[in-house]
């Protein structure tokens, strides 16, 4: 049934339920997450806590105009035969090469490895590193563990491993960031960072924050890269700076 013009609400006045305007070090980004396969909900609602525009990617023209991918978290076979079907493999690989930062998050870590040893899923070879899948045992073996991860002010980050892999070999361009028992679970090369856990399945925003500085957000923050995603201009540094403490503590 249609309503007559005459009776239709005016929503735009009686409902002025205007969304609350971004705050936080990622105003002024618009970032992607890969949205094929795993817990790409939870990255993007930690990116908008954040204040980035946080944008699901399916298709090839939503990897425009963004600043950042992540690739998160779920069965790296599924993520990358998914990626093939939709056509993303090539255009994330040329993102990356004009510049764009990617995040990859367990199953992403994997995904974007230049290898893999233990199922040899073929990956995207963003980073110079060889992934060992499931590399802490079967899914009953998952666990949390508190890190220091370089780079990462305000102490331990508590971490989610959900099956995880490690980084077993890493090239001399690869930072290593963080370590499990010895072995590698977080590293960064260039604009690509990779951890083996799950920083978005915590309340603690602050692996996201580093994330979002490499795409020149938050501190980092220059005129330059102000623009890139159609971005207001920056806002003063104390008030963006006071933005994840704030949420960190709730
Ligand atoms: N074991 C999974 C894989 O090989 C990754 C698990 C995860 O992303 N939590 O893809």
């Amino acid at each position: 049934m249609s309503v007559p013009r005459s009776t239709r609400r005016p929503d735009s006045i009686l409902s002025p339920e205007s969304r609350p305007e971004p705050t936080g070090p990622g105003v002024g980004l618009t970032v992607g997450v890969l949205a094929l396969q795993g817990d790409f909900r939870e990255h993007r609602a930690l990116l908008e806590r954040l204040g980035c525009a946080a944008r699901e990617v399916r298709r090839l023209h939503d990897l425009d105009g963004l600043a950042g991918l992540v690739i998160p978290g779920g069965e790296s076979t599924t993520i990358h035969k998914l990626m093939e079907a939709h056509g993303l493999s090539a255009p994330i690989r040329a993102f990356h090469a004009r510049g764009g930062a990617v995040f990859g998050t367990c199953a992403g870590l994997i995904t974007v490895a230049r290898e893999t040893v233990e199922g040899h899923p073929p990956t995207l070879g963003l980073m110079d590193i060889v992934a060992r899948r499931n590399a802490f045992g079967r899914q009953v073996a998952s666990f949390e563990a508190d890190l220091a991860i370089a780079g990462v002010p305000g102490g331990p980050v508590r971490a989610v491993f959900i099956r995880a892999p490690w980084i077993e070999r890493a090239g001399p361009a690869v930072e290593v960031l963080a370590r499990h028992d010895g072995h590698i679970v977080a590293a960064r090369q260039g604009r690509v960072l990779v951890t083996a856990f799950h920083p978005e399945l915590t309340d603690d925003t602050r692996v996201h924050e580093s994330f979002i500085a490499m795409m020149g957000g938050g501190a980092a923050r220059t005129a330059a890269t102000a623009g890139v995603c159609g971005a207001a201009a920056p806002e003063p540094p104390r008030a963006r700076r006071a933005q994840p403490a704030a949420i960190r503590n709730r």
